[in-house]
């Protein structure tokens, strides 16, 4: 019986490992059936449905929500095609690679290339759109000119379509540039906002290597989310390649994205599959309870402070972060400290106000720190020399084959040097604290 686990315990292993190589093995198998005639394609490993009306703004890049992803799972966004030198290329490449992607695509761009756009969508990817004329810095826009800029790209996409079916009611703004205006405008009209969880900066003069680079960088550091690319960028189409050969390498896998209709139900989620990191508690909460206004002179008591002051209890912290998150998933409410409950105002409204002793640092508090330092500093010395000087002694008393019996003349100033070296170095730093009243002790202990 003891034999036979010990035998299944040698054993496993070697299963686990044998396992994992099948389970590899046939990932990659799948990958490759998914992509005839490529064997190296990363292909699409899941599409999801999202509804636009249940999630309207997504991207780490402004937002504390993103898409539902797992860990290293990573959605690929093209804009401001179509565009047909460059835009094409990006095409042929994902089409290798049997990877699917979202376009958001120019109006302007759409109206003078119809047949680009209907490219896209033959190809499966995503049809989405970025604005009509890609006017830089549309948050400063009057709000009337930035609705026409959004509604007359979707015109000018469902043209380029010309089947009579709309592009996927996901909208970027170009340069990410928005403004509570154009978030509410987007939320009225069912489009989902989308900014993205890492750009690579491949609209910069920048060598593809960088835009490589910084695509795979900023990648690991989230570890999964939506990668900002331009399909109009010849550094892009040479990256391209390299990014998606790395992505596989290291593991990546291509998630697809497409709209909810009615024949077609968003994938089930969980709220908090939409936050980059799930909040935990070792997530430290980003904002400290208000400081307190000081009086030391005046009144013998204040009043209790009131609970408003203790802005930790504010629970609409959430609420805000998912406007404006900057990037921060921060949880619904604050995890930490629980709720403490004060006692009514009406029984305590007044408080002793706190001696100003309490508030005083005695100005010796510093030299006491700095002699303390230097006192370790010198027995630390001494400690080491003197383990130096006896282990410098034994070496030659083995070498001279003496027994422990030294003269006296010799292991006197041996056994002495090094209680005159600490004093040297005890107060050598000490005084110089006292010219320059910090940090020199560290200095000091930094040279043992
Ligand atoms: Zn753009």
């Amino acid at each position: 019986m003891i034999a036979s686990v010990f035998g299944e315990l040698r054993r496993r292993p070697w299963t686990a490992l044998c396992v994992g190589l099948l389970t590899s093995v046939a990932a990659q198998a799948a990958s490759a059936a998914d992509c005839p005639g490529h064997p190296d394609a990363i292909g699409t490993s899941r599409t999801i449905v999202v509804d636009p009306r249940a999630h309207p703004i997504i991207g780490t890049m402004q937002y504390a929500k993103t898409l539902p992803l797992a860990d290293r799972e990573v959605v690929l966004t093209f804009d401001d095609g179509p565009l047909p030198k460059y835009s094409n290329q990006i095409l042929d490449i994902l089409a290798a690679h049997c990877a699917r992607a979202t376009f958001f695509l120019v109006g302007r761009q759409a109206s003078g290339n119809p047949e680009g756009v209907r490219k896209v969508r033959d190809a499966g990817h995503t049809v989405a759109t970025h604005s009509q004329n890609h006017p830089t810095g549309m948050d400063r826009l009057p709000l009337d000119r930035s609705r026409q800029e959004i509604e007359q790209g979707i015109a000018s996409v469902t043209a380029a379509l010309g089947d009579g079916t709309a592009p996927a009611p996901f909208l970027r703004i170009p340069g990410l540039r928005v403004n509570d205006g154009i978030e509410e405008f987007a939320a009225s009209k069912g489009l989902q906002l989308w900014s993205a969880d890492f750009p690579a900066d491949d609209w910069r003069d920048v060598s593809a290597n960088r835009v490589y680079e910084l695509a795979m960088q900023r990648l690991e550091r989230k570890g999964k989310g939506i990668l900002l690319l331009h399909d109009i960028q010849p550094r892009t189409v040479a990256a391209l390649p390299r990014i998606l050969h790395e992505l596989k390498v290291r593991g990546y896998r291509i998630v697809h994205v497409v709209p909810a209709t009615p024949d077609r139900p968003a994938t089930p989620t969980e709220p908090q599959q939409w936050l980059l990191h799930p909040p935990s508690e070792m997530v430290a909460i980003s904002r400290w309870p208000k400081v307190p206004k000081f009086a030391f002179a005046g009144p013998a008591a204040l009043p209790v402070p009131a609970l408003s002051d203790l802005d930790w209890h504010t629970t609409d912290l959430g609420a805000r972060a998912s406007r404006r998150g900057r990037g921060v998933p921060l949880p619904p409410a604050a995890l930490w400290p629980r709720q403490t409950t004060l006692p009514p105002a009406s029984t305590l409204a007044a408080l002793p106000v706190p001696a100003r002793s309490i508030f005083k640092i005695p100005e010796s508090a510093g030299m006491t720190l700095l002699a303390s330092s230097a006192r370790q500093a010198a027995s630390t010395a001494q400690a080491r020399a003197t383990e130096v000087s006896s282990a410098k002694l034994a070496g030659k008393s083995r070498r001279h084959g003496r027994a422990a019996a030294q003269p006296p003349a010799s292991a006197g100033p041996a056994a002495q040097a090094p209680q005159s070296a600490g004093r040297t170095a005890a107060s050598k730093p000490a005084v110089q604290a006292k010219r320059n009243g910090r940090s020199v002790r560290v200095a000091g202990l930094k040279k043992r």
